[in-house]
């Protein structure tokens, strides 16, 4: 695998960003304290909104589109609605939420992000 493809694909197996080898995660989407085989310390990782951000915006985006489509051509009955867009709902929400939030911290751990801080120049 090309060096530059290993975070994306570390992250979003939900491994441990720097060896690839530990488990990111240990509930759903709570994250261990450190990597179980290289013992990086996953402190620094802050995925914040960003996964469910995603999340919404491709999620509701694909359901919405789907939901206008099917009533445009097809008009059902309210209850088909019901039955195809609730499943719909909770499979592109939940399933990619923990691959997200992997990417995300890996993709952070890669390019050393982290908040802004201010560095006081000498002499001011
Ligand atoms: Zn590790």
């Amino acid at each position: 695998m090309p060096e530059h493809q290993l975070p994306i694909a570390r992250g979003l197996r939900g491994r441990c960003p720097r060896c690839g080898e530990g488990k990111l995660f240990q509930g759903f989407l709570t994250l261990r304290p450190r990597c179980d085989h290289c013992g990086l310390d996953y402190g620094f990782a802050d995925a914040g909104d960003g996964p469910a951000v995603f999340v919404i915006l491709l999620g509701g985006a694909l359901v919405v589109f789907a939901a206008l489509i099917t009533e445009v051509v097809y008009q059902p009955p309210y209850w088909v609605h019901a039955v195809l867009w609730v499943p719909l709902i909770l499979l592109v929400t939940l399933a990619p939420l923990r691959p997200i939030k992997g990417l995300m911290i890996a993709l952070q751990y890669h390019h050393r992000a982290q908040e802004g801080r201010l560095i006081k120049r000498d002499g001011e």
